[in-house]
């Protein structure tokens, strides 16, 4: 469920529902706390030997990589060590230092003067108002995922709200202009204090604000928002890049982790150990052909998409600078997001498919036999 409320008098301005019987393409929304994808994330790939997902990997921690030279898939890490790779996958997230190395330029990451802060309430806290207990209450019983929210377009304050855990934990995001002074450090989670927080939400209702000074394990932390220029390709030499550090972007339509696990899908599908002999760098280079050709366009379409806003489509140039990426379909401009037509566009995507249907159709173009890729070129 999506409700969408004016900040000052609850106003509803906004509601979708899509829980599990409005459709399958929403059957798979999940709210998740960052912490527990990261663990769930790391069991999967850790598990024992699976027919399906492979051999368990090898996870190194503390293992900083100085540089990356693109062409020859050759790694320095911090501590001085060299290592040679098949292929490199550089995804060191929006403050990515090898993005450099990748483009031979300086990265164009820059703030936007936009910051998010975040912080987790409990739910059983939460229900003790009773405005809120009702704004957070599932009639149908059905729908625990969904966002509930708040906007104030006068001072551009937009207020996410959304349960995970099951229920019991409620995640605040709150998209505001940067404050002078505000988490200068520039680390990934920079305190504030909740009076600086209240201060920036002095329009919201006083039920909502009351939020601002619930209990939370860590505080209030802040955090800058950022963009950079697209990349034309994501690929060069042995190496290629993916998640934030090629297509860091606004949280507008919360895409990013999004379109990070689709290009994982890709590379799974693209890279399965049992289609590529070893050290066949011809059938490399082709694969990593067809992941520009899957990820470029896609990946692009969220970041710009994202970047633009809520009224995306409506801005101008903003179309024109997504066709030079992709041609596929796009919403209507008026399409607000999450909405059954935008959805349907960015989030009804099935990677697995789409790989496979472009290996297949390249395989046949390479071999003109049968769809077997020439494997010995
Ligand atoms: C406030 C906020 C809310 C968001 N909400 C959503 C949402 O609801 N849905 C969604 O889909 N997305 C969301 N996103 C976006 C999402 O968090 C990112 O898109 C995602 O984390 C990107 O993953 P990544 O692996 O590319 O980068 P990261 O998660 O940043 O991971 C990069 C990793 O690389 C490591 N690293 C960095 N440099 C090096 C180096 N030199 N050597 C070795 N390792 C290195 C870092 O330590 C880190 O572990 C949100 C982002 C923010 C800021």
């Amino acid at each position: 469920m999506l409700l969408q409320y004016n900040a000052t008098d609850l106003k509803l301005l906004q509601k979708d529902y899509y829980g599990p019987d409005s459709g399958a393409e929403w059957s798979r929304f999940w709210s998740v706390h960052r912490v527990d994808l990261h663990n769930g994330l790391r069991e999967l790939a850790i598990q024992a030997q699976d027919k399906i997902l492979g051999p368990p990997v090898d996870v190194k921690l503390g293992q900083e990589i100085a540089v990356v030279d693109c062409e020859t898939g050759t790694i320095r890490l911090k501590d001085g060590r060299w290592e040679q790779h098949d292929l490199v996958v550089i995804a060191d997230g929006a403050h990515s230092r090898l993005i450099e190395d990748f483009t031979g330029n300086p990265s164009t990451v820059h703030r936007t003067g936009r910051s998010i802060y975040r912080w987790l309430v409990s739910m059983d806290e939460v229900n003790t108002d009773p405005v809120l207990q009702k704004l957070y209450a599932d009639p149908q019983g059905t729908c625990k995922s969904g966002f509930v929210a708040w906007g104030d377009k006068e001072n551009r304050i937009l207020w996410v709200s959304y349960k995970c855990r099951g229920g019991q934990v409620l995640n605040n995001a709150v998209v505001h202009d940067t404050q002078t002074g505000e988490g200068e450090e520039d680390l990934w989670q920079s305190p504030v204090s909740r009076e600086q927080v209240f201060k920036v939400l002095q329009s919201f209702h006083p039920s909502v604000q009351k939020m601002v000074y619930m209990t939370s394990e860590d505080g209030i932390k802040t955090h800058h928002l950022y963009k950079r220029l697209p990349l034309q390709s994501f690929v060069r030499g042995k190496a290629l890049v993916v998640g934030d550090a090629a297509h860091v972007m606004m949280p507008t339509h919360a895409a990013g982790a999004g379109v990070a696990i689709e290009t994982a899908a890709t590379l799974e599908t693209l890279f399965d150990f049992s289609g590529i002999r070893e050290k066949n760098t011809w059938t490399m280079e082709r694969r990593l052909e067809v992941f520009d050709k899957l990820r470029v366009p896609r990946c692009n379409l969220a970041m710009l998409s994202s970047n633009a806003g809520p009224d995306w489509l409506q801005v101008p140039g903003v179309e024109n600078e997504i066709r030079k990426y992709y041609s596929g379909p796009l919403p209507p401009a008026g399409a607000m997001p999450y909405s059954s037509a935008f959805r349907d566009v960015l989030f009804k995507h099935d990677e697995y498919q789409a790989a496979k249907e472009c290996m297949d159709k390249t395989a046949k173009i390479l071999s003109g036999r049968d769809g077997k890729e020439t494997e010995d070129k």
